[in-house]
């Protein structure tokens, strides 16, 4: 086999390879618990499932624009206007396979090969990838003061004549950091001044905790949607807990969309039209189901704390939105893969290692399970780390016994 130098370079998505894992080993009739999953355990709303049933009881399944059905641009206009205080027009959204599929396109549309893309650490593991798969050069920036949110002193550091754009998440997966109003408005000033896009990957900006509120870019710019850098980045995964009907778009001026709209057709043609009336319901149906799910994920968040503020020796920044925190576990260990498989291996606790997110000697813990699991996944990382914690324990109907501290 010869497989072409760049995709023999790209890594396996680990947080997909755990799924798989931990998957296996359920199969098997193991007690795994999952903490390194990245979807909520919701249904899908209602109004979305009915959406999609009524398409597909039409038999109308057909090819759709490459951009996306009218009636779904229409609903994700509202949505921008309503949740971004921006009033767009349809030419300006682009639907595409989940917000994935949104930013790689928009990365193929936009980087010429070694142009520099600024990510910030910790990062979602597909950036660099995605970076790389159109010959653009990553340049990691992480926070020169330890914490989760960079400065833009750390920022303007790494900028170089070179960079093209800069990735922004916030909320943030992993670290569930909501990045400072003051320094968006910084940042979009910046990127404006300097002409360099501003990528707003804002897939969990709704699911926030203690009435915080992550910062809205486009608030920060005057510019029109056609002039302004700032480009933005959504979907129904997070917020619907809808991952599998793999539905996101992007927001950008008419001259982007109409190049990634090229490019998108070139590839898939476009998304599936079932799928889409589903997020065209879910968008425009009731809004409660955001609003119940964000309540599930912010008590499962509080235990996720609470447990972890118990455990002695780990470092928390508790977390201000999205599925999860990343705690410290240096203490412990400082090579998070070594770590993450002795906790698989001998606690069934399935945990992402911080190295895949440029964060090393630290674990990506989702609280997008139940309760149940948050208290029993930490329990059992304690009793397999801590020689304080019982050395007994039960995984399942078996009684393990420590015998490694
Ligand atoms: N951005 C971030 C930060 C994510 O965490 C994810 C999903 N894990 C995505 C984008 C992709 O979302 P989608 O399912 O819409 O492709």
């Amino acid at each position: 086999m010869s497989v072409s130098k760049l995709a023999a370079s790209i890594a396996e998505s680990p947080t997909l390879r755990l799924n798989e894992e931990a998957a296996k080993l359920r199969e098997r009739g193991e007690a795994v618990i999952h903490l390194g999953a990245g979807e909520p355990k919701n249904k899908a709303p209602i109004s979305a499932l009915l959406s999609a049933t009524a398409r597909l009881s039409s038999g109308d399944i057909k090819y759709t624009p490459t951009d996306g059905i009218p009636s779904l641009k229409k609903a994700i206009v509202r949505y921008t206007e309503e949740n971004y205080d921006r009033i767009v027009h349809p030419d300006n959204v682009l639907v595409a396979q989940g917000a994935k599929q949104a930013l790689f396109s928009l990365l193929y549309t936009l980087i010429n090969p070694q142009d520099e893309v600024i990510i910030f650490a910790p990062y979602w593991v597909s950036y660099p990838e995605m970076v790389r798969m159109v010959y653009g050069v990553p340049v990691i920036v992480t926070p020169s003061d330890g914490s989760f949110v960079p400065s833009m002193d750390d920022l303007k550091e790494a900028v170089s004549s070179y960079t093209k754009l800069i990735i922004v998440n916030s909320p943030n997966n992993p670290s569930g950091a909501i990045y400072p109003e003051g320094f968006i408005a910084e940042l979009v000033e910046f990127c404006e001044k300097k002409g360099i896009y501003l990528v707003m990957d804002d897939i969990y900006h709704k699911l926030v905790f203690e009435g915080k509120k992550s910062p809205i870019a486009y608030k920060h710019t005057t510019k029109d949607v056609e002039s302004t850098k700032v480009i933005t980045i959504n979907g129904i995964s997070k917020l619907y807990g809808m991952t599998g009907f793999r539905i996101g778009w992007i927001v950008a001026s008419k001259q982007i969309i109409s190049v990634m709209t090229n490019v998108q057709g070139q590839i898939s043609t476009c998304t599936s039209v079932l799928l889409q009336a589903a997020a065209e319901g879910a968008l425009n149906g009731l809004q409660s189901a955001v609003e119940t799910l964000r309540l599930t994920l912010e008590n499962n968040r509080r235990v996720m704390v609470q447990e972890l503020q118990s455990f002695s020796g780990i470092k928390l920044i508790p977390p201000d939105g999205t599925y999860y925190c990343l705690p410290d576990f240096r203490a412990y260990n400082t090579k998070s893969v070594e770590l993450s498989n002795f906790l698989l291996k001998k606690a069934l606790v399935v945990t992402v290692p911080g190295k895949e997110f440029g964060m090393e000697g630290h674990l990506r813990l989702s609280y997008a399970t139940t309760v149940k699991d948050v208290k029993q996944g930490v329990e059992r990382i304690k009793w397999a780390l801590d020689p304080n914690s019982p050395n007994e324990i039960y995984i399942g109907e078996r009684k393990m016994v420590r015998d490694w501290l």
